[in-house]
């Protein structure tokens, strides 16, 4: 496993090897980041992982100060998984330039859900991606389902460059508790992993009534007494049409956003 600090060093060393399997994350990895890994690694990819905690992405400086950070176990877990490359950048690897100017279209869920909580998240996602793609010769891209509605963004942006990169969606690997895993349940103690895991089971075994509820307050009230603490959302999406519904289908989607303890979670099922 190569460690490689200059996005310089990256595309001259990976030039005319085999294709290139990319993994983008901030870090903090778990098994949900490995499955990301696994899948690159049985497709025979040279596998490229990247960590990095783009501060462009984030709306609030508090959340993005305490964002946790492991790296010395996340190489371990990168070499255990024989990633082949680790790409860990500087900030200034990424945004050379003094002033940095972000301005991203984003086509959808601009009005919804992550787009109306976090102004300006998308925009720093499609950003970070933009640069760590002209850094990484990338053929596949494996995004997981965990964060769906960036997966969609970016898969949008992809496709508006005309990018021959192929974007490999991978399934969300939850805790035996049923929560996603996800670097931040690491700020959580174990009263709120419960209270996570009372949510998210609660919230599936009524997916469809949850779907034909026109205003959730039912469910809303639900979270609360299981112990959320503000709820930014909880919202039904079609993800083919990309609209909300109330109609059950394979293509409708619950995805939801609170906080516990300080901690803002997401998931989508
Ligand atoms: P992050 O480090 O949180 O930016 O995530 C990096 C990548 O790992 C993103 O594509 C995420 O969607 C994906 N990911 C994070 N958590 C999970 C999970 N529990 N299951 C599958 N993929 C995940």
């Amino acid at each position: 496993m190569k460690i490689i600090k200059t996005a310089n060093k990256i595309t001259s060393k990976l030039l005319n090897k085999k294709k290139i399997g990319f993994i983008p994350t901030m870090g903090c990895l778990h098994d949900g980041h490995v499955s990301l890994i696994r899948k690159s690694k049985k497709k025979k990819l040279l596998t490229v992982v990247s960590i990095f905690v783009n501060p462009f992405q984030f709306n609030n400086k508090k959340d993005f100060n305490k964002y946790p950070k492991t790296i010395s176990a996340d190489l371990k877990i990168c070499k255990k998984n024989k990633v082949d490359y680790v790409y860990l950048p500087s900030k200034k690897d990424i945004y050379p330039e003094k002033k940095i100017i972000i301005k991203n279209k984003i086509h959808f869920f601009k009005k919804y859900m992550e787009g109306k909580f976090r102004p300006g998240h998308f925009e720093g996602v499609i950003e970070v991606i933009k640069r760590l793609l002209s850094r990484i010769e990338t053929n596949y891209l494996f995004l997981g389902k965990k964060d769906y509605q960036q997966l969609i963004i970016i898969k949008k942006y992809i496709e508006s460059i005309n990018s021959k990169v192929k974007v490999v969606p991978c399934d969300t690997i939850r805790a035996t508790n049923g929560i996603a895993l996800s670097s931040r349940n690491k700020l959580l103690d174990q009263k709120s992993l419960n209270i996570a895991g009372n949510i998210i089971n609660f919230l599936k075994k009524n997916k469809k009534q949850i779907i034909k509820s026109n205003n959730k307050l039912f469910f809303l009230k639900k979270m609360k007494e299981f112990g959320a603490n503000k709820i930014d959302y909880l919202s039904a999406f079609n993800i083919k049409k990309l609209k909300k519904t109330n109609k059950p289908s394979v293509n409708a989607r619950v995805f939801l956003a609170y906080y516990l303890d300080g901690v803002r979670l997401i998931d989508n099922f």
